[in-house]
């Protein structure tokens, strides 16, 4: 597909039991910012069965709406889902289309670019249009976390990103804007399925996600162990938040993987981030510098999560956390 016939920044919208996933959200946010720069429009494209508030994505930055919606794809399999995204590009011609880079987008997304022999850029931390060529500039880390790379697709289109979820900002929602939704059928045939799914079995988590919390207190090296990192969980009590980690000490096996942040971990965007004991490298700032307020506490004033910080307490976790549950205690009496 040459590039004099594309226009468009279409965003997948990603569903899981019918429920809008959040990251397609915040991809919406994005796309209306780099469609505003190529003055073209936002499309979202939503593929599955009886999908749930799909008028709602105008709210958050759609101008046209594309649904194909099917019994057969109800539940996200390969190849039917590459059929129906396929044939939205042969007949739509997108300048631009954005994936999460969830489970299922990073699955989907480089079967599509193979399919239509576009390339793709996974991961993305940042998308920027280039002034003067408008190419999509597409950011990731790369070589261990050690640069950032910026990746751009010259001749082919569209020009296909992946995105973690957290990373890209949900518009402010327009409630009075309404735009038509297109159907778009696509027939799904006993071959276009490669498997069969016989049972889906969710995951039982009683913890709340890292990137649901509006309050994150997290620790790390400088917290160290188990037992320090009560101290810390007293704190996300007092605060009405949950406990987060860097990867040292998950690494150290003192915390699980999930709630790890950063680059190889998750990116959270809380009201409320308190770092305790952690330096501040930057694969762990990549995950967190655009939380709404930063407070660092460690005992080495020149460490850099000062310089993210909205506010630093120099000072030795042991009795600066103790010091704080007992303050905020005393505040609620
Ligand atoms: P340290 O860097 O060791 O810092 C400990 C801090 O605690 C120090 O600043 C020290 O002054 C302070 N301290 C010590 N004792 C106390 C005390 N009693 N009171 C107060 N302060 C104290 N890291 C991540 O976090 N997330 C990632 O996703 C991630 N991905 C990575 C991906 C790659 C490819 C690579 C190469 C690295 C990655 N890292 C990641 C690792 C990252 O480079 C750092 O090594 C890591 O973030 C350090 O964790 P830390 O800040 O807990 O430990």
């Amino acid at each position: 597909m040459n590039r004099e016939e594309c226009n468009g920044v279409f965003v997948y919208i990603e569903q899981k039991n019918g429920n809008i996933q959040n990251v397609s959200l915040e991809l919406l946010g994005k796309a209306q910012e780099l469609a505003g720069n190529l003055n073209q429009e936002v499309t979202a494209v939503v593929v599955g069965s009886d999908v749930a508030g799909v008028d709602k994505l105008a709210h958050y930055g759609a101008d046209n709406i594309i649904y194909t919606n099917n019994d057969d794809l109800k539940l996200y399999m390969t190849e039917p889902y590459t059929k129906v995204l396929a044939k939205v590009i042969e007949d739509k011609k997108p300048e631009i289309f954005l994936f999460g880079a969830t489970a299922i987008g990073r699955d989907l997304a480089p079967r599509l670019a193979g399919r239509i022999h576009t390339g793709l850029t996974a991961d993305c931390t940042s998308l920027e249009i280039n002034e003067e060529n408008k190419d999509l500039m597409m950011t990731r880390p790369a070589f261990g976390g050690n640069i950032m790379a910026t990746i751009v697709c010259p001749d082919h289109r569209p020009q296909m990103a992946t995105v973690r979820p957290g990373v890209m900002k949900k518009a402010v929602p327009d409630m009075d804007k309404v735009v038509e939704i297109e159907d778009f059928a696509v027939e799904i045939k006993a071959e276009d399925k490669t498997y069969e799914i016989l049972e889906v079995v969710n995951e039982v988590s009683e913890k709340m996600d890292i990137q649901e919390a509006k309050i994150l207190v997290s620790g790390g090296r400088g917290v160290g162990t188990a037992e320090n990192f009560e101290k810390l969980a007293r704190l996300a009590d007092e605060l009405g938040g949950i406990v987060s980690s860097s990867r040292a000490t998950v690494d150290s096996g003192v915390m699980p993987k999930e709630v790890q942040v950063g680059q190889t971990g998750k990116t959270v965007r809380p009201d409320l981030y308190v770092a305790c004991g952690i330096s501040g490298a930057i694969q762990h700032l990549a995950g967190m510098e655009e939380s709404e307020f930063i407070v660092a506490i460690n005992k080495d004033e020149t460490a850099p999560i000062f310089d993210v910080a909205d506010l630093g307490i120099v000072g030795d976790v042991n009795k600066v956390l103790p010091a704080l549950v007992e303050e905020l205690k005393m505040a609620k009496v």
